[in-house]
């Protein structure tokens, strides 16, 4: 793995329940620490970092690109991402896959910048910061941790014209504030407390999270073609605008996972249902 692999995938990472390797000996941003940047077209390294880079998409980010580039969310994970399985995984990660070339590009880079720049995703928004989750304790909000990274090949902090910023000021310029309840919700669920000590879901649950989180449209054929409907009682507005509203159903997933796999009350099963689950 070369350095900017692991830049990138640290500044991806936001589900680990301790501190990534890599962020260890990194700068942590005290609140409303100021750090000076700039990227644009005339830095010496543009587009040099959009190649041979690990970029873990969010649900989110996996959702975007997929209606930009008018792919269902199948067919976008097919062609476009891979899933890395590593020995202490615990949840399924999905990466965004570059070209199969030798310098390796990602497949949205073309010669005057990111091709698809207003559904970039999360990672890429993000950089030069890094976040991470501490470990999750029951009842307490887990607050983010947020590392500068200074690399040698990023030249954007030694322009003349690098702009002053803080963590928040550059996650609001970078649109990340619009997207933070979706982003929030998946890390809620990520950095639940029911994986403190380790705990991992089976197969099944796997593939549960997986379609739910970044499967969408499987997930809303799950909800309407099953026997969901009659199991759940959901509003019947509320289960209109599913069908149409992405990011309606993507906090839904969320609410479903937290039902399905922490056993929390955030659905509420028809009476009928559990009657009829009754031995
Ligand atoms: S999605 Fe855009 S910003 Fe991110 S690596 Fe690819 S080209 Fe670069
Ligand atoms: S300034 Fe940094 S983020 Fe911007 S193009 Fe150069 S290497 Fe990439």
């Amino acid at each position: 793995m070369n350095q900017t692999h692991q830049i990138m995938e640290a500044a991806h990472e936001h589900r680990g329940a301790r501190l990534p390797q890599f962020l260890i000996d990194k700068k942590q941003l005290a609140e409303g620490e100021s750090f000076g940047f700039t990227c644009h077209p005339g830095v010496p390294c543009f587009n040099s970092c959009c190649a041979d880079v690990n970029i873990v998409l969010t649900p989110f980010d996996v959702l975007r690109l997929a209606r930009r580039l008018g792919m269902n969310t199948q067919n976008f994970l097919e062609t476009h991402t891979s899933n890395p399985i590593t020995k202490d995984l615990q949840l399924p990660m999905v990466m965004l896959k570059m070209k199969d070339e030798d310098a390796k590009p990602c497949p949205f880079v073309g010669d005057e910048g990111c091709t698809v720049y207003d559904d970039r995703p999360w990672a890429c928004r993000m950089y030069p910061l890094g976040m991470a989750i501490p470990p999750a304790r029951a009842g307490e909000e887990p607050k983010p941790m947020y590392f500068l990274f200074e690399d040698d090949h990023c030249k954007g902090r030694h322009q003349p014209d690098c702009k002053q910023w803080t963590e928040q000021s550059w996650r609001s310029d970078q649109g990340l504030e619009v997207q933070d309840d979706l982003e929030a919700g998946f890390r809620d669920l990520v950095s639940h407390p029911w994986f403190i000590g380790g705990r991992t879901l089976d197969p099944k649950r796997m593939h549960m999270f997986y379609t739910a989180c970044y499967n969408l449209d499987t997930f809303r054929t799950f909800v309407f073609e099953s026997s969901f409907c009659e199991r759940f009682d959901i509003q019947p507005e509320a289960l209109e605008e599913l069908k149409t509203n992405d990011e309606a159903l993507l906090r839904f997933a969320f609410q479903w996972l937290r039902f399905a796999l922490f056993a929390e009350p955030t659905l509420k099963v028809k009476e009928a249902a559990v009657e009829g689950s009754q031995p």
